[in-house]
């Protein structure tokens, strides 16, 4: 059974009056996909890690993730894929649970949208951004951070190869790495995750009418 909301937005610019404006949406019932998976004692080691390095760059993208800054806006029209491979092999919001070797188990929910392509091929920027995190992590490897809009980031992770540096402006389509299997993965493949407010969000709203067009 659908519900019908609305959501309302109260903002001022610039100490002006305050104004306010209602959103309608309607709630969808949705059934998600459960996985299994059962990990290696390579990748079991990586997300059961609990080292100082990695505790450090969890706090470093979060820390990123969390920064709303009000001049940071690059693109307000429709985002692009970041890879031509159609191929998902894991969705947005996917149920997860991640079997250890040592027999125990955690839940957890999957961020992003991940495609299964081969090792060594393009990855792209989905839209105009800056790249605020382009380095190596534990769990991701080889990954890069892109501020679109204050608050609004993509990520793409465990690629074999990194080809912008922190402090880029790319543009949407723009090459900034190849795709890989670094960090906890299973296969070749690359994993695009999108962040609003430290939200993970349905990276497919923003490669839809999601723009800032006017329209009410
Ligand atoms: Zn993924």
């Amino acid at each position: 059974e659908d519900t019908k909301c609305f959501l309302k937005i109260v903002y001022n610019i610039d100490g002006s009056k305050k104004m306010e404006f209602e959103l309608p949406f309607t709630l969808e019932k949705k059934e998600f996909v459960s996985e299994a998976l059962d990990l290696d004692e390579s990748n079991s080691n990586i997300k059961t890690d609990t080292s100082l390095k990695r505790m450090e760059q969890i706090k470093k993208l979060n820390g990123i993730l969390e920064t709303k800054n009000p001049s940071a806006v690059y693109q307000t029209t429709p985002f692009l894929l970041p890879t031509n491979a159609t191929r998902r092999t894991s969705f947005f919001a996917d149920r997860r649970e991640y079997k250890y070797t040592n027999g125990k188990s955690t839940t957890g929910l999957h961020y992003g949208i991940d495609f299964g392509i081969p090792e060594g091929s393009e990855v792209s920027a989905c839209a105009e951004g800056k790249v605020v995190l382009a380095e190596t992590r534990v769990t991701t490897g080889w990954s890069v951070v892109i501020e679109h809009l204050p608050g609004l980031y993509s990520l793409y992770y465990h690629m074999s190869q990194l080809k912008v540096k922190e402090g880029d402006i790319v543009k949407p389509g723009q090459v900034i790495g190849f795709s890989g299997s670094t960090g906890l993965a299973t296969g070749p493949h690359l994993h695009w995750e999108m962040r609003l407010n430290m939200e993970a969000v349905n990276p497919d709203f923003f490669t839809g009418d999601f723009a800032f067009s006017g329209k009410n």
